[in-house]
């Protein structure tokens, strides 16, 4: 007989980034209705696009249908390829002025030859709704946030709906870009986590991540972390996402579901994969993000949160 206490499943429990996403959304048209009814304001999120990048066509046309679920005023700004940065400024300060906008969002990446640092930089920070301006920035660095970047913001309310703990443990992001890897070991140094950050030239990277009781992972390479990278046990959040095109590659990426992979390259030409193996996380690790179906539904719905926020910030009303 099997003692009770004995873990039989040794398959790593999936966090659902749907379930949270739709939590998140649920939450703030709750929030949307209260204010048009209390205050008669109604947020808007406008988004400005240059070019026809078919990865940011794709994000714009989920960011403009979130807003219709949750019930905020949305415009969408789509500008030619030819976009000069001077013009894409004055936009930006046309939606800066306006009263009736209370979140801009510019798609990233420019097309080439157009200065992103100057068009972040001309947002107001009071309608940054990624979170990008080194005001908000700076903002989250001293501890006090208004706007923080939506992906790690939403990783947090996902630990949160899970109720896993993050004080006191050790945490290990690894990648340090702007948007993800930096303010997400920001955000987990305020709940007091202890944190380590890895990037590109961390030396022995798997001796580093073993230590960790929450790996959180941002780095753009199809299933890097192995199982080696892995403690036992561990909270593994996957950011990445990425297309794998070859069937070998499946095979020895997916174990048990690569069928169900190899029957989507079969059908769409690809499948997505983040940046851990899923095999192995399956295996070694306690709980676990699916790519789908993880992390990347957080982001729009944070979007949401953050416009909302930013509506009320700009009026003086409680967030
Ligand atoms: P990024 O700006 O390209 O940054 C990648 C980071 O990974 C860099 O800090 C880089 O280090 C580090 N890195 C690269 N190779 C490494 C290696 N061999 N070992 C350790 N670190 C390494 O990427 P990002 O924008 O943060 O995006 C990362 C991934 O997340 C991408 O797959 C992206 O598509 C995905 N993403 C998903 C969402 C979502 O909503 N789910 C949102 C944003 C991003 P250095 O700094 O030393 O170069």
């Amino acid at each position: 007989m099997i003692a009770e206490d004995v873990k039989t499943n040794t398959q790593a429990m999936l966090l659902s980034g749907s379930v949270v996403a739709t939590q998140i959304k649920q939450d703030v048209k709750n929030a949307v209705d209260r204010l048009r009814e209390q205050h008669g304001v109604v947020p808007c999120l406008a988004a400005v696009q240059v070019g026809t990048d078919p990865a940011s066509v794709v994000y714009v046309r989920n960011k403009i249908q979130a807003c219709a679920e949750v019930g905020i005023r949305s415009e969408h700004h789509p500008l030619p390829e030819s976009t000069t940065t001077s013009e894409l400024l004055a936009l930006v300060r046309t939606l800066n002025s306006r009263d009736d906008v209370d979140g801009i969002l510019t798609q990233l990446p420019f097309p080439k030859g157009l200065d992103e640092t100057a068009v972040i930089e001309e947002i107001d920070p009071l309608k940054d709704v990624d979170g990008f301006h080194p005001s908000n920035v700076g903002r989250l660095a001293l501890g006090h946030p208004h706007l923080v970047p939506c992906t790690p913001s939403g990783i947090i309310d996902l630990l949160d709906y899970y109720k896993i703990e993050i004080r006191g443990t050790n945490a290990c992001v690894v990648g340090r870009s702007q948007i993800v890897g930096r303010p997400m070991a920001q955000l987990l140094l305020q709940r007091d986590a202890t944190v380590t950050m890895c990037h590109s030239r961390t030396r022995d990277l798997a001796a580093v991540t073993s230590q960790a009781d929450l790996l959180v992972v941002a780095i753009g390479r199809a299933g890097m972390i192995e199982r080696d990278h892995i403690k036992p046990g561990a909270t593994v959040i996957d950011v990445g996402m990425n297309r794998l095109t070859e069937g070998d590659e499946i095979r020895a990426m997916f174990g048990a579901e690569a069928d169900k992979r190899l029957a989507a390259l079969e059908k769409r030409g690809y499948t997505l994969i983040g940046d851990v193996k899923p095999a192995d996380a399956m295996e070694v690790a306690g709980k676990f993000t699916p790519v789908p179906g993880g992390v990347g539904l957080l982001t729009v719905a944070v979007l949401m949160k953050n416009t909302l926020k930013a509506a009320k910030l700009r009026r003086g009303l409680a967030s």
